[in-house]
């Protein structure tokens, strides 16, 4: 008898696509539309670069276990009483987070779809990360790999540009030239044109001391140069 695989458990990517789901097939009463999007919802997990081993199976992330997964979301959702499954602690996370931000949700979820075809390090520090670990991995490679930001950083070590943008410590000074070392790039270029693969350009850069990096690298908002700039104006 051939071996059954059980299913992994969704990974936050993908939880984040169920959920934005979701929120689509929430309020329509068509159902030829809602099983469209259930269906684009089923070929899009498949899409992604987890579990490779699972591929061939016809179960893996299939429409069925998708609608059964939706209801799941519904069991956490206040406003829908679903007596069906319990939500995960992830899909609880990423309802919770995104049902007041359900335009960044959905530009986060179509981003995931584009980029999860791409070839990058998929990072595993990111994997309980709210963007899930497809996006923040793709930042932190066209950090360190795009040629303008490369060469962005070489240029202002070389002016002796060593202060974090954002809590203004001068790593030359405060670990005795190590500045080359620790001072990184950040792309704030807002996730829905990195799913357009727009050019980086040098306005897009921002350097700042590893610390302050993580943290703009935690919620999809911190990545864009005006909320960093809040939290700098706030202190
Ligand atoms: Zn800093
Ligand atoms: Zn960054």
């Amino acid at each position: 008898m051939a071996e059954v695989k059980r299913m992994p458990s969704l990974t936050m990517d993908e939880v984040i696509l169920l959920v934005d789901t979701y929120f689509q097939v929430k309020d329509i009463t068509a159902s030829t539309i809602k099983k469209e999007l259930i269906q684009e919802l089923s070929d899009s997990m498949r899409a992604l670069p987890f579990f490779p081993e699972f591929k061939e199976s016809p179960a893996f992330r299939s429409y069925s276990g998708m609608n059964m997964c939706l209801s799941r979301v519904a069991s956490v959702d206040p406003f829908k009483i679903s007596l069906f499954g319990r939500g995960s602690a992830r899909q609880r996370r990423v309802f919770e987070y995104y049902s007041s931000r359900k335009a960044t949700l959905h530009s986060v979820a179509n981003t995931i779809k584009v980029i999860g075809c791409l070839d990058f390090p998929i990072l595993p520090t990111y994997e309980d990360n709210i963007m899930g670990m497809l996006l923040p991995s793709y930042y932190e490679h066209l950090e360190q790999s795009d040629k303008i930001v490369k060469n962005a950083r070489k240029v202002v070590l070389a002016q002796g540009k060593t202060k974090c943008f954002l809590c203004g410590c001068d790593l030359e000074e405060i670990y005795l030239g190590r500045a080359n070392e620790l001072l990184e790039a950040h792309i704030t270029l807002p996730i829905a044109q990195i799913s357009r693969r727009e050019k980086i350009t040098l306005s897009d850069i921002l350097f700042l001391c590893p610390t302050c990096h993580k943290l703009a690298h935690t919620t999809p908002e911190l990545i864009e140069e005006q909320n960093l700039r809040e939290l700098v104006k706030g202190r």
